[in-house]
């Protein structure tokens, strides 16, 4: 696509937009600065002048587009609905961002196996220690490296952990997604996700060492993009499932994007779905559950998640609040504005009940790291785990 094909198609999306306003209150960029610059309807009309050329795009303006969290809170509320996930992936294709992105590391996040050599070899030289500190004496507070050394500490082991056998499929196959961060940090979820489904009836099988291109999407670089989606589309029609599920729905919006008509599902609404088979042993615990704006605003699949940690008899789950409450991850975007990253995190932190739950709940990767961290800043112990973690341990055999 010819760079007027992208400008036409950006005024064009950008046009769907009736300027009412009633996404601004949704928008944690807009609750965080006040400003309409920082507001979706803001974005989005940055956004259409820019690449008219009727206003120049300078860096200011495109930093205000770069601040986007991409949360889609604004596209889940919206009346029209305005196309802003669309939109916004264009546009970052068809500007570049105010200030140079840190291609070597958010390369390194989308290549599963270097990223676990890279995780060994940080643990192999106990990085976990040394690197944190030394990071904060020597690199500026924006840097990307400085951010990405403070995840250090909270990183949950990258070691492969065993599959599950294949059990009774009365319910078909299912493919589940390996990913890249996910694949490797939070193989525990994805373990447990597929435990949850095989005792639901389906057969999970594992499509490994793929990412979905949602990095890439999201910092602009579309054809590797592109070619990423191919993989996971070639890997997926290879594996005979049906269905293709996530256990991180941060991955969806993509795959979904780059698997057109497939079924792609968030693992938590799928398992819930089945949920009528599955019993599950008592625990005496308090649980806040934090729910990942793609999990709300993507998968939908929020309230299918409560009621299916309601199944666990004696828990008592606490949701922390969604609105305007983006926890700051957001993909890059803790790396790439961590300052921004550590604000939205606090106002979220914030709202954690007292006295402290037993356990921080939450489906995304990018969020249990983001907020697994500023709980340590804070010098709090609370461990943070997904919820279907939880529930694989709680399942009555
Ligand atoms: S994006 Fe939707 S909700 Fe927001 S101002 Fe435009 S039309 Fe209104
Ligand atoms: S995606 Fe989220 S951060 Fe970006 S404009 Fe919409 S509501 Fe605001």
């Amino acid at each position: 696509m010819g760079a007027s094909d992208a400008a036409a198609r950006i005024a064009g999306l950008a046009d769907e937009c009736v300027k009412c306003g009633l996404c601004l209150p949704h928008c944690p960029t807009y609750a965080l600065d006040a400003t309409e610059t920082e507001s979706p309807r803001g974005r989005i009309a940055l956004a259409a002048a820019a690449v008219a050329g009727t206003v120049p795009a300078s860096p200011d303006l495109r930093l205000h587009l770069d601040h986007c969290l991409g949360c889609m809170a604004c596209e889940r509320v919206c009346p029209v609905p305005v196309r802003y996930a669309a939109l916004l992936v264009e546009t970052r294709a068809a500007l570049a961002p105010a200030r140079p992105r840190p291609h070597a590391l958010l390369g390194v996040l989308s290549r599963p196996r270097l990223l676990r050599a890279m995780a060994a070899g940080a643990r192999w030289t106990l990085a976990r220690h040394w690197a944190p500190p030394l990071a904060r004496a020597w690199l500026p507070e924006d840097s990307a490296l400085r951010a990405a050394a403070g995840l250090l500490p909270v990183l949950p082991s990258a070691n492969p952990g065993p599959a599950s056998p294949s059990a009774r499929a009365a319910r078909g196959r299912v493919a589940l997604f390996g990913g890249c961060v996910q694949g490797v940090f939070e193989r525990d979820a994805q373990i447990a996700a597929q435990r949850l489904l095989q005792a639901a009836g389906f057969d999970a099988v594992r499509i490994d060492d793929r990412c979905c291109g949602a990095l890439a999407a999201h910092t602009g670089d579309a054809d590797r993009a592109r070619h990423l989606g191919e993989r996971v589309r070639a890997a997926f029609e290879g594996s005979g499932a049906q269905t293709l599920v996530t256990a991180t729905p941060g991955c969806l919006g993509t795959l979904r994007a780059a698997l057109p008509g497939a079924r792609v599902e968030d693992a938590s609404g799928l398992v819930a779905a089945h949920a009528d088979v599955l019993s599950f042993r008592p625990l005496e615990a308090r649980v806040a559950l934090h729910l990942p704006c793609t999990q709300v605003n993507v998968a939908r699949s929020g309230d299918a998640l409560q009621r299916l940690l309601a199944r666990v008899p004696q828990l008592k789950v606490q949701v922390l609040p969604t609105q305007a409450q983006c926890c700051g991850a957001a993909g890059s975007h803790m790396l790439e504005f961590p300052q921004r990253a550590a604000a939205c995190r606090g106002k979220l932190l914030a709202t954690l009940p007292n006295p402290a739950p037993d356990l921080l709940l939450t489906s995304n990767i990018g969020c249990r790291l983001h907020l697994a961290a500023g709980l340590r800043e804070n010098g709090s112990s609370l461990a943070v785990e997904h919820p279907l973690t939880l529930l694989a341990k709680q399942l009555d055999a």
